[in-house]
């Protein structure tokens, strides 16, 4: 269960959790043409507290929008004001903050005509996405019998709703056949991403991860490959196949909610050791001290808030 908070910034107020409520003609529930993002804030080790890389997620939410023809009635600049806002009024000084972008309840049919543009924000305390021994000791994944979206098919660069139906689906089988998390392959077969996460592989002193393709342009992956580059490694956006996967040194999954998470096996073929890599776990431990500010260098990255 999601531990409630008190209030959600409801199309320009803050409301009580409860009353954060919706019709069920939203058409957003029947066509699934909404947007959203999933975005970090951390304590930071000098006790601040500080949202990360929020404006390349509130850049992604209206990127998302265009791309689904949606326009968001607010400022981008009012958007990062009301995330701090909800921040703020939930006393969070880290947690997991949801903003949706979708569309309520007027006309039915595909089309969805005037209704009206809808933007919540929803902030909540989240641990470790896939669980703490998730991150230390990494994930067991199965291939998924579900194929990302080809490019055509569904907006890959948007993060929108209905594309989730694939994840959801894509997450379900892999959990009911005991494994912690899926690989989905591209339509063409090449290894695309996990159900909400990006995915690298380390071999031969190389990282790779799948170019933006079918997958969706993570701010985590960036990060990734940027601080990957800074700490000399040779990061290269190259589609690879699942047994390059099955014979890798070592793969992790990245994602704002996932972090970055270790991957010990793919279809039951043990990967590296079976464990945390060096070079991943070398990744883990530089991007939490970017999140936590303890690395200058990345302090743009940082959006520090009081409460
Ligand atoms: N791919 C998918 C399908 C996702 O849902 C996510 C999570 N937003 C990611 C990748 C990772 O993106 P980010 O690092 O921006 O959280």
């Amino acid at each position: 269960m999601v531990q409630k908070s008190d209030k959600i910034w409801f199309d320009g107020k803050l409301v009580p959790w409860g009353e954060a409520n919706v019709h069920v003609l939203t058409h957003t529930l029947h066509y699934g043409v909404g947007v959203f993002e999933g975005i970090r804030a951390y304590k930071c080790t000098d006790g601040r507290s500080a949202v990360f890389r929020l404006k390349e997620h509130v850049d992604r939410l209206f990127d998302s929008a265009k791309i689904l023809h949606i326009t968001i009635p607010y400022t981008r600049e009012a958007i990062i004001k009301a995330i701090v806002e909800t921040l703020q009024a939930n006393r969070m000084a880290e947690g997991y903050i949801r903003p949706i972008v979708f569309i309520g309840d007027g006309m039915m049919g595909v089309h969805p005509g005037d209704n009206p543009i809808r933007v919540a924000i929803a902030t909540w305390p989240w641990g470790a996405y896939l669980g703490a021994e998730a991150l230390e000791k990494g994930i067991r994944v199965a291939t998924s019998s579900y194929i990302r979206h080809h490019v055509n098919i569904m907006m890959t660069k948007a993060k929108a709703s209905g594309n989730y139906l694939n994840s959801v689906l894509a997450k379900m089988e892999a959990k009911a056949n005991g494994y912690d998390e899926a690989v989905l392959l591209d339509p063409d077969g090449y290894v695309a991403e996990g159900s909400g996460e990006n995915i690298f592989l380390v071999r031969s002193g190389y990282l790779k991860t799948p170019p933006l393709t079918s997958i969706l342009e993570g701010i985590t992956r960036n990060s990734v490959m940027t601080l990957a580059a800074d700490l000399g490694y040779k990061v290269v956006e190259e589609r690879f196949t699942r047994d390059y996967l099955y014979v890798a040194d070592e793969a992790f999954f990245t994602g704002t909610a996932a972090e970055i998470t270790p991957i010990r096996e793919v279809d039951r073929r043990v990967i590296g050791e079976g464990k945390a890599g060096p070079v991943g776990k070398n990744l883990q431990t530089e991007y939490f001290k970017v999140v936590k500010g303890e690395n200058k260098k990345y302090e743009s990255w940082l959006h520090y808030y009081s409460l």
